[in-house]
């Protein structure tokens, strides 16, 4: 069998044309994550919003600039880190994206924390953090990493708290300034498997 090492864009194709859900009917566009693969930092919201459902492209409204300002004070740009939301497509009115919803887009993120590889997740709000972190309260967790398997996952408020909520600002500038020297302590990991495709069927005649 021939081993084929599917990319990173294979994924995002696939989120574009992807119909696993209801949120497919109310989207413009899809939102399938951008940033470089593999990479050492991913950052994993909730869902998209309307600004990123008109452009496509993750964290670019007013939450996304504060996300800018955040990666700014440990020295990183939005081009050196992976970001994407635990579903691709807005939910309606900013709703918070249901079980259903995140269950039929799960597929997606684990495919891309494959490829990626990074040494630490940083998760952005309770829908993210909820993966890996059942039944705990991110009040009482945020800024605490730990290791699941071989993978580190720090979680966080989501940006959009700081704005709405200024308690929240302080919180979660304090936890990103723990991230460089946390990253700095993360051995490297294995590079992951190549994922295996069938290979396609020769047509004999
Ligand atoms: Fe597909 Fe995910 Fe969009 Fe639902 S949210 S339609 S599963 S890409």
């Amino acid at each position: 069998m021939i081993a084929v090492q599917r990319s990173i864009a294979d994924v995002a194709a696939e989120v574009r044309a992807c119909q696993n859900c209801s949120l497919c009917r109310g989207r413009k566009l899809a939102v399938p994550g951008e940033g470089p693969a593999p990479c050492d930092l991913m950052f994993i919201g909730e869902g998209p919003g309307f600004h990123e459902n008109e452009q496509g492209r993750p964290f670019v409204g007013a939450a996304g600039k504060f996300l800018e300002q955040l990666l700014g004070s440990i020295s990183l740009t939005r081009q050196q880190v992976f970001i994407t939301n635990v579903v691709k497509c807005r939910p309606p009115a900013n709703r918070d994206p249901l079980p259903e919803e995140m269950a039929a887009c799960a597929s997606f993120l684990d495919e891309q924390i494959a490829l990626i590889n990074p040494k630490i997740i940083v998760t952005l709000g309770r829908f993210s953090m909820a993966r890996w972190f059942q039944g705990e309260s991110i009040s009482r967790i945020h800024g605490q990493p730990r290791k699941f398997g071989s993978l580190w996952v720090f979680p966080c408020f989501h940006p959009a708290a700081a704005l709405h909520q200024e308690r929240f600002r302080s919180l979660i500038e304090a936890d990103f300034l723990k991230l460089p020297d946390i990253l700095a302590q993360i051995e490297p990991e294995e590079p992951p498997a190549p994922i295996e495709e069938p290979p396609q069927q020769l047509a004999l005649f």
